[in-house]
């Protein structure tokens, strides 16, 4: 019965399923407090005490037949007015209301733009290691995810690579910082010969390379770190931010889009992204949380709690002989698998009852994600346990 494109969904989703069933059976046998999960990107850090009084306070205070009602596709523009007017004070930027789209979360305003703006068999690059989700996502509209191979050094994206890899498909790239998996932020240096790369790479092959910039840890850096504000570097930049991490509200499904005014034709692509939104099914975002964002707009969860577990994790591992790059942003540890192939390192931390994602779910072979959005204690508790896998492995 079903459509042959789903058929490989259907498969790879049963190993993502099976290693959640993986979990659950080794609780029930040992304990959940002595199984180790470190495979899920599920924030442990609870969302700002802000953001329930100002689910309360929409409810009590706002007109109450209509938050619950639909508005224009594209979200409040209330709602969408302070969204602008605070990117423009923290980046300097010059949004308005028109700029910004409201969206069910990064996931659904990739989609939308990607629904704006590919043809079929339209090329996608991006860096490996990526959020696999990217390939399913530029398949839905036909297109080619095109992977640029990984820089393992510092996780900075390997650029040369990618400018050989443009060619007369390519209609954009997406690139992720702070990254899953590897906690690198692309800096300043790194995006501005990126821009220059796509300028004039976009000249050569006679259309504009639109760069799609996935911002869903954006304010989870650590030792001040910058992440520099992408449109910055490159006109043609559409920003998909979310607030599933940096509010902690994963399952409410809240983001926006941002379409700059010096994109080339800014206003059809816009008006095309509106219209995405509405043909692929999400309408609008949640009328609810689009009122909570307008009043929780200066909030953010606590960075320091996930800094805690980086601090805690990267010294413990490395003590014990593991080697990673540092994480500067996110909450995840890209680790080295001291084995070949990450798979079997995999099944070893298994036996320790420690759970963690093999690198070739990112596209990335050799290395594991280690996920600290988890608690403190746990971390705390998984330490001799990776402690007996590193004398294993002869470290
Ligand atoms: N992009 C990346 C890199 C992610 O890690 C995730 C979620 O984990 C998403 C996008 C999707 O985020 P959202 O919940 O905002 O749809």
């Amino acid at each position: 019965m079903i459509a042959e494109k789903m058929r490989p969904l259907v498969q790879n989703n049963s190993a993502i399923r099976a290693m959640f069933e993986e979990g659950k059976r080794l609780a029930a046998i040992y304990g959940a407090e002595n199984v180790y999960d470190f495979s899920l990107g599920n924030p442990n850090v609870p969302a700002p005490e802000t953001v329930k009084k100002a689910i309360l306070d929409v409810l009590e205070e706002e007109e109450s037949t209509f938050i619950h009602g639909y508005m224009s596709n594209a979200g409040y523009e209330d709602v969408r007015e302070t969204i602008a007017a605070s990117l423009n004070q923290r980046f300097g930027t010059s949004f308005h209301l028109e700029n910004i789209i409201m969206t069910v979360g990064a996931a659904s305003g990739l989609n939308i733009i990607l629904k704006t703006l590919l043809n079929p068999e339209d090329e996608v690059l991006t860096f490996a290691p990526y959020f696999l989700e990217y390939g399913n996502y530029v398949r839905n509209y036909d297109g080619r995810l095109v992977v640029v191979p990984a820089n393992t050094v510092d996780f900075q994206p390997d650029l040369t690579a990618f400018r050989d890899l443009i060619g007369p498909r390519t209609k954009a790239a997406i690139i992720n910082s702070p990254n899953n998996p590897t906690g690198a932020i692309y800096s300043e240096e790194t995006l501005t010969r990126l821009g220059k790369i796509l300028e004039e790479k976009s000249r050569e092959i006679g259309h504009p390379i639109v760069l799609l910039s996935d911002e869903p840890y954006r304010e989870l850096a650590y030792d001040g770190a910058v992440v520099p504000y992408v449109t910055k570097y490159y006109k043609d930049t559409v920003v998909c931010y979310s607030y599933s991490k940096s509010l902690s509200l994963p399952g409410e499904r809240i983001g926006y889009v941002a379409i700059p005014d010096e994109l080339t034709d800014a206003k059809e692509v816009t008006a095309a992204a509106v219209i995405a939104n509405r043909v692929l099914g999400s309408v609008n975002a949640p009328s609810l949380f689009q009122r909570v964002i307008k009043r929780c707009i200066h909030e953010k969860v606590n960075v320091e709690a996930y800094d805690k577990n980086r601090h805690l994790l990267y010294d413990s591992l490395t003590s014990y002989g593991f080697s990673c790059v540092k994480p500067e942003g996110a909450f995840y540890l890209f680790l080295k698998s001291p084995m070949e192939d990450e798979k079997e390192f995999c099944a070893l931390c298994k036996k320790h009852n420690v759970l963690v994602v093999p690198g070739s779910s990112f596209a990335c072979a050799g290395y594991v994600r280690i996920s600290y959005c988890v608690s403190y204690e746990q971390i705390l508790r998984s330490l001799p346990a990776f402690k007996k896998i590193a004398e294993e492995c002869g470290l």
